[in-house]
């Protein structure tokens, strides 16, 4: 059981007033706020132990050093990964995928080969890929969803063809809130020898994963979703294919030596992280990452199960509200339209109630074209959101359709 009212005692934000009312945060989808052990982890580095790292012969820099590298072991639990050097520093999950799609891809995919990413993916799920086959001459296929919302299986199945070079998918929708079927969507493809990406942007902060278990090939996420500082995210990535990739920036620290003639690269997984990295934000990150761990995952995902039970109960009783996204199988998202009024309207009149939520396409534009809507508003779960929370969100939505009335 998780005890909220000592939970969002870690949150000082959540005592913050907007136009004078209390914050109601419901915009954790797209950043989540950060506990006091998060902020202080990220101060107390650059107040006693600021030095860069890897290179320096001095205490501070050797101190920093193991720093750091615990982070990556604190990763490589938290995903359950195998080893430690599977698990790669980038700035988030839009610069993971863009690793993969630049490295992986380049090396791997060539013209008339097929890339196969779903309907609901985030534009950093789409655009990479998208710019690798205008490069390569290769051919970007969507798996299809259905009006719930939910990956049609059957059909993914029959679009995985003898030239698909990697299927690339999310494990929680951003815009839908879907969880989708991941284990049985890599196995479909590894059947066939396909690799599999998974963009877990959205499901580690809800979910306990096991890439392992998953057997997904890599695995992506940011950490300013997870409770963590933004500039900061992590590639997972099986050791035999990491190995077999190029490297992605050239730079210091993903060398073993270099001369004008030739440059030898360092193993993995330094390998894809030149130059000085976000110190400070691994920092912010490990810390982040004992916080889930204290709270445990599987509660968070129990209580966040039923605060989405009583959230859509009750905004389905708002007249004039349709969801967008209906999955069987879903976590803290709840994205609608209201009949008549604009998602930024509705957005607009909620901040003056000092509620948050995020109205727009939430960088999935497909998506909202499958649903036939320019846009949705947005509100979304963590932690330390209350069923009273869900309450003065609907108490907003009925002040909206009283002044479209
Ligand atoms: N994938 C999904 C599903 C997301 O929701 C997001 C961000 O909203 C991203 C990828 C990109 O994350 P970032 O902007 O932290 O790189």
């Amino acid at each position: 059981m998780l005890n909220i009212n000592e939970i969002r005692k870690d949150f000082l934000i959540l005592n913050t007033f907007v136009h004078g009312k209390p914050l109601v945060y419901l915009d954790n989808a797209a950043t989540t706020q950060k506990p006091r052990s998060v902020i202080e982890a990220v101060q107390h580095y650059y107040a006693g132990e600021n030095a860069n790292i890897h290179r320096g012969i001095h205490q501070l820099s050797h101190a920093a050093t193991k720093k750091y590298e615990n982070v990556r072991d604190k990763i490589k639990n938290f995903v359950h990964a195998e080893k430690t050097e599977e698990i790669v520093f980038v700035r988030g999950a839009t610069e993971a995928i863009n690793l993969v799609a630049q490295t992986y891809g380049r090396s791997q995919v060539g013209e008339g080969d097929e890339i196969l990413v779903s309907h609901m993916e985030h534009h950093s799920n789409i655009v990479p890929w998208q710019m690798l086959c205008e490069k390569k001459g290769a051919v970007l296929k969507v798996i299809p969803i259905n009006d719930a919302g939910e990956i049609i299986l059957e059909e993914y199945e029959e679009l995985i063809s003898p030239r698909t070079k990697i299927v690339s998918v999310t494990h929680m929708s951003n815009a839908l809130g879907t969880i989708n079927p991941i284990k049985e969507i890599i196995k479909t493809a590894h059947d066939k020898g396909v690799p599999v990406l998974v963009d877990g942007a959205q499901a580690v902060s809800h979910m306990s994963v096991d890439v392992q278990d998953l057997d997904c090939d890599f695995y992506v996420f940011s950490a300013h979703k997870m409770f963590g500082p933004t500039g900061i995210g992590v590639l997972y990535g099986k050791k035999e294919l990491m190995e077999k990739m190029p490297p992605y920036q050239g730079g210091g620290d993903m060398i073993l030596s270099v001369t004008f003639e030739k440059t030898k690269y360092h193993d993995l997984p330094h390998k894809f992280e030149a130059g000085t990295p976000a110190i400070a934000s691994v920092m912010g990150l490990g810390a982040a990452v004992d916080y889930i761990h204290n709270v445990g995952l599987d509660n968070v995902a129990k209580y966040e199960e039923e605060l989405l039970h009583y959230a859509t109960e009750k905004l389905l009783k708002i007249p004039h509200l349709r969801m967008i996204g209906t999955s069987q199988n879903k976590a803290g998202v709840l994205s609608f339209v209201m009949e008549g009024i604009h998602p930024h309207d509705v957005g607009t009149i909620l901040d003056k109630e000092g509620i948050a939520v995020r109205a727009g396409h939430h960088c999935a534009q497909p998506v909202m074209d499958r649903f036939q809507v320019p846009a949705t508003s947005r509100a979304s779960l963590a932690l330390y959101n209350t069923r009273k929370e869900i309450d003065l969100l609907a108490q907003g939505l009925l002040k909206v359709l009283n002044v479209f009335k």
